[in-house]
């Protein structure tokens, strides 16, 4: 049984960020100093991993697990790989232990700032997790393999929502921003606010392996939503910016394979692997994108060209069917309707105050 074994998490790239990250500072309001306490079983505070007795459970609860904590929010990346307690669940709350973690572009982004609605000092940071419930006061729940994804909770009425826009919903509640996220073993969280996965994404056969449903919550979901509003048709060319990036690479994967279209990719030269350039895996052309504004002419005749390659020349179509930019650099959003043919579609994936012109 998956739900017995050892909790997995991929620390190695967030590892490299903590080796660059510069000295802790002292938090003021120390959720470490909060653990430590919480930690100290020789008191009182012995209770903190024992469960009530109406809590059912499928393995013995430890009372303390390893984060990666984010003491201070602030202009420089700190993170801290440290013992908190494992919080029993509240009637309404289930604990979830994390089998596979992703670690999102966005997580460094929560941990830095601060930024209007972003996580706080001392939180965990994490929202690509997979696991199961192995403890909660309902147990129908126990053992059910479930997703802590960015999004918990979305209104459903205001503007954003009825536009199909949750993500910029005000009233959203989401991980790491209002619960603690998947960097620790175990999460103690509502109910409501993790998904429920099908069993298979645990079966000990499948060709899948479990973690690569992790980066299907967060950069494959926003691929997959690019996409579909792109509505492209079958033998479409499509222009996708920032393509080495995690959801870029994604929508040029799912572009050829899924919607048979042809990929030009764009981003700056030293991002684009031998593997990306060479096989077609990705994109079938790889343009890096112009340094300087000078150079902006050259590369829209170069997008155009290709265009006309990719349809083999047959087409009377100026420019490409769709533009998706998937990348986060001012330059990348300069110049999008000189790339596509008339009725194309542009679609911007990302954060609006990263438009912020610098
Ligand atoms: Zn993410
Ligand atoms: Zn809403």
């Amino acid at each position: 049984m998956a739900t017995t074994d050892r909790p997995r998490l991929r620390f190695r790239a967030l590892r490299k960020s903590f080796v660059k990250a510069a000295p802790a500072q002292t938090p003021k309001d120390s959720l470490v100093s909060v653990c430590e306490k919480q930690i100290d079983t020789s008191s009182s505070a012995s209770e903190a991993g024992v469960l009530s007795e109406d809590v059912s459970t499928s393995i013995i609860l430890p009372k303390e697990q390893l984060s990666v904590l984010t003491p201070v929010v602030g202009p420089t990346l700190n993170l801290h790989i440290t013992k908190v307690a494992v919080t029993p669940p509240k009637p309404g709350e289930v604990v979830v232990r994390i089998a596979w973690t992703g670690l999102c572009g966005s997580d460094p982004s929560f941990c830095v700032g601060p930024q209007p609605g972003f996580a706080s000092h001392n939180h965990i940071a994490g929202h690509e997790g997979i696991g199961h419930i192995v403890a909660s006061h309902d147990p129908s729940l126990v053992n059910r393999p479930v997703a802590a994804r960015y999004l918990t909770y979305s209104c459903q009425e205001c503007g954003y929502c009825l536009r199909g826009l949750p993500e910029s919903c005000p009233r959203q509640l989401a991980f790491p921003k209002d619960l603690n996220g998947t960097f620790q073993h175990y999460i103690t969280v509502p109910r409501h606010s993790v998904i429920q996965l099908p069993e298979y994404v645990f079966a000990r056969d499948s060709p899948i392996h479990p973690s690569m449903y992790a980066a299907a919550l967060c950069s494959g979901s926003a691929a997959l939503k690019a996409l579909r509003a792109a509505q492209l048709r079958p033998q479409a060319v499509i222009v996708v910016f920032g393509i080495a990036g995690s959801i870029g690479h994604l929508v040029g994967l799912m572009a050829k394979h899924i919607y048979g279209a042809k990929v030009i990719g764009v981003d700056v030269a030293s991002k684009a692997g031998e593997r990306m350039v060479k096989t077609g895996d990705v994109c079938a052309r790889f343009l890096p994108a112009p340094r300087h504004p000078e150079q902006e002419k050259a590369f829209q005749q170069s997008i155009l060209k290709l265009c006309e390659e990719l349809r083999g020349h047959t087409n009377v179509l100026t420019g490409a069917d769709s533009a998706i930019v998937c990348a986060n650099r001012v330059s990348a959003f300069n110049n999008l309707t000189s790339y596509v043919c008339d009725g194309a579609s542009i679609i911007i994936v990302g954060w609006k105050y990263r438009f912020v012109p610098h």
